[in-house]
């Protein structure tokens, strides 16, 4: 091997640029394969204190085939194999070719052939099939040629890693973002994120991931910087404000990409900055070196598709939050709230849980509240009630919204009872400039083992709330078994009353109403009855609310309307009949969409002027729905057909809704009548009776059952009065003889 000047200048060259002399990094292993130990020398000689592409050169040396193979069997890093083609046989070094290929799936090192003698070349095919990367005689091997043969053999190395890796990066990413879009929470992404740049950038996971703190429906300011998912030195700080986590440096940096909305790439860190939707994160990592151009571009790629899946997160996580709470009052729902239960349901057995129980908490008159002083009050009540369950209950108990007006609450039973929740309900609210006193029904049940799911308790709790709200004389119940036979019997009562009505046992009765002025006959209401065998079935209060609740109500309305205009065709005769008839109207009539066509049919039907007509709606309907019921109510008053409010002043109808309402007349609820002479001076009546008169409507007092009330009411201007002091409601037959003798008093 002689040096040529020629070679020598290319050496020297070479020396100034990419050939350092003295280099730290990791050796590029290379593999001598020859069975002549005098090359082994002359390659060890050639090649001592060479730097390649900045790195210095590790020798291997195998003098066979065999001994190739016993190598590769431990190692196969090898950067390049210069390979001397006649061995053991002719073509010992091509079959070694085939087998660091094929058999150690060497696919990236770089080989080089030798041979001794020139016309052994091997045939072309050999080198597009095995990937070779260069071949010279031995004789051709000056110690510049073999440098710069390695040379080219280890920077093509080097792309062919690159471009390996990066496709192993972009593997990753490619696998990486299914996984991270099956997580639906955004910790479980987060963490998933950092495992998943760690993975690309070879690295332990040692890092963390902030994002803003709350619910995924919370915008508005950008505060609360929270570490979502942590990992490795930093796993300590999960779940802690990013302010908390005790290193100014990892802070600083953090709040540097969220500020720039850029990756920050530090000396021995990296912060990427990730954003969807409108949410930003940053990912944290520790990699304690620079990473390196290469894996900077992987990883921002990786960082693209993390961004793209975050979105989408977001975006889930929206969705399940939606499905698992309440968007007003931000609690969880009655689908959450069941779950609770029955996790609740399943503790219940085991002997060290601590004795539970779950009210639901219905607000009374809530549809007044919303109806009468508006959907934003309403709202605004609700998120109030919601915020002080929070204060007094969230710690220990879980609060959710499981109904428009009701609330559930499961805790333990020295929490959640009935004195406990009352004591929540005794000061009032303020919403806006409104105080809203409120009351509140509840139904109790406790989680027994075995008793069935969560679904059962939430069951038996709904039955002891229904319950309460029909009791009289409590606002809470507990449940007790055989309620579930008290929803059967409901069911039941609805049965008997479909057939009966359909067999027409079913009775119209009047109750006369008394013009306060005059002393004379103003109207009269129609009542239904429900007669049976021996007395009422039932009495309206408890089988209208199930009529209207089975929709019932819609054909027996309409039949009660028919009945009382029969009833009121049949009284033409009398000389002091009755100005009009007051019929009862509910909200499924109104919903039914034809309840004007069939008044006005039914007015024809009797040959009867509309005006002899009045509908009794109670406050609510006419507040509820308050745009398609003031439409129907319109075309009713446009009729000619009379309008009263019933029950009026139980409910919260503002001013401004009353005038906007098409009405005749105000009737006053019995209970303002029943506290004129209980000493309270019937306060409420005088004042609806000057609401009605500054409105130009007339009133009406029911419940009337003393001549001192009837005096009252008198004096203050009050137009009728409907109540036992003057009659009973009544048959047809018996209202005739009744208004035959009826005297002015
Ligand atoms: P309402 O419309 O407020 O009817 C007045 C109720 O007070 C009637 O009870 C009547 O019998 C009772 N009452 C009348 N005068 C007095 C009195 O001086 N003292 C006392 N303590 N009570 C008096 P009733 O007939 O049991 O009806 C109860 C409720 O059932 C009615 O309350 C009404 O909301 C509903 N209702 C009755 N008939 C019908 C109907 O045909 N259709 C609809 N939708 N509801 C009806
Ligand atoms: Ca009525
Ligand atoms: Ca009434």
């Amino acid at each position: 091997m002689t040096d040529t000047p020629q070679d020598n200048d290319k050496l020297h060259i070479i020396d100034d640029g990419d050939v350092e002399s003295i280099s730290t990094h990791e050796p590029w292993p290379i593999l001598v394969v020859d069975d002549d130990s005098e090359v082994h020398a002359a390659t060890r000689l050639a090649l001592a204190r060479t730097t390649i592409l900045g790195r210095p050169l590790e020798l291997v040396h195998a003098l066979s085939a065999r001994e190739t193979m016993a190598i590769l069997q431990k190692r196969r890093d090898f950067a390049a194999v210069l390979l001397d083609v006649v061995m053991e046989t002719e073509t010992a070094g091509l079959q070694l070719v085939k087998e660091i290929r094929e058999t150690f799936g060497m696919a990236e090192c770089r080989i080089i052939l030798r041979t001794g003698q020139p016309g052994s070349a091997p045939e072309i095919a050999v080198f597009t099939d095995y990937d070779i990367n260069d071949y010279c005689t031995k004789s051709e091997l000056t110690r510049t040629r073999l440098i710069t043969a390695l040379m080219a053999a280890l920077r093509s190395y080097q792309q062919i890693r690159t471009i390996a890796e990066n496709r192993r990066g972009l593997e990753l990413i490619v696998r990486a973002v299914p996984g991270l879009m099956e997580s639906h929470a955004i910790n479980t992404f987060a963490e998933g994120a950092l495992a998943q740049i760690a993975a690309l950038l070879k690295i332990p996971p040692d890092g963390i991931v902030c994002a803003q703190k709350g619910s995924p429906l919370e915008t508005g300011e950008k505060s609360g910087l929270y570490v979502v998912a942590a990992a490795g030195r930093l796993s300590g700080c999960a779940a802690t404000p990013l302010e908390k986590i005790g290193s100014s440096a990892i802070i600083e940096a953090i709040t540097h990409a969220l500020t720039n909305h850029d990756h920050v790439f530090g000396e021995h860190f990296t912060v990427l900055f990730l954003r969807g939707g409108n949410q930003e994160a940053a990912v944290y990592l520790e990699t304690g070196a620079p990473i390196s151009k290469d894996d900077r571009q992987l990883v921002e790629v990786l960082a693209a598709n993390i961004t793209a899946c975050f979105a989408n997160v977001k975006y889930v996580e929206k969705l399940n939050f939606i499905a698992y709470h309440d968007t007003l009052t931000r609690l969880g729902n009655r689908s959450l709230f069941t779950l609770q239960l029955e996790t609740a349901m399943q503790m219940a057995g085991s002997s060290c849980a601590i004795p539970m129980a779950v009210a639901l908490v219905d607000i009374d008159h809530f549809s007044d509240i919303n109806n009468g002083l508006g959907q934003e009050v309403g709202n605004g009540l609700l998120t109030a009630v919601a915020a002080r369950l929070h204060i007094q209950f969230g710690k220990e108990c879980q609060i959710a919204r499981i109904g428009a007006d009701v609330f559930g609450i499961l805790g333990p039973e020295k929490q959640v009872n009935p004195t406990r929740l009352q004591a929540l309900f005794e000061q009032h609210f303020s919403v806006g400039e409104h105080q809203l006193p409120v009351t509140v029904t509840m139904g109790f049940a406790i989680p027994k083992a075995g008793a069935g799911g969560g679904n059962t308790l939430l069951k038996q709790a709904s039955i002891a709330l229904n319950r309460a709200k029909r009791a009289h004389n409590a606002n809470y119940t507990f449940f007790e078994g055989e309620m579930e036979d008290d929803t059967r019997w409901r069911l039941e009562i609805i049965r008997h009353l479909r057939r009966d009505f359909t067999a027409q046992k079913l009775a119209v009765w009047y109750q006369p109403q008394i013009s306060l002025s005059t002393g004379k006959i103003a109207g009269m209401e129609a009542l239904l009855r429900w007669p049976g065998e021996t007395g009422f079935v039932q009495p309206p209060s408890v089988f209208i609310p199930l009529a209207e609740y089975s929709g019932l109500i819609v054909d027996i309305g309409d039949w009660v309307l028919q009945t009382a205009a029969d009833a009121y065709r049949s009284l033409a005769h009398l000389p002091n009949r009755p100005h009009h008839v007051s019929v009862n109207v509910s909200m499924p009539q109104f919903k039914s969409g034809n309840l004007t066509e069939r008044v006005a049919a039914i007015l024809g039907e009797h040959m009867l002027p509309p005006s002899v007509l009045e509908l009794e709606i109670t406050e609510s309907i006419a507040l509820d729905q308050p745009r398609h019921v003031i439409s129907c109510l319109r075309d009713l008053r446009d009729l000619g057909v009379r309008i009263a409010i019933d029950d009026f002043g139980t409910g919260y109808s503002s001013l401004g809704q009353l005038k906007a309402l098409p009405i005749d007349c105000l009737k006053i609820d019995q209970s303002f009548v029943a506290e004129i002479s209980s000493g309270r001076g019937g306060m409420f009546a005088e004042t609806i009776v000057a609401l009605g008169q500054k409105l130009g409507l007339e009133t009406i007092a029911e419940g009337v059952e003393t001549a001192e009330q009837a005096g009252f009411l008198r004096g203050l201007g009050c137009s009728d009065a409907q109540g036992y002091y003057y009659a009973k409601p009544m048959p047809l037959h018996e209202l005739i003889t009744w208004l035959e003798n009826w005297q002015s008093r």
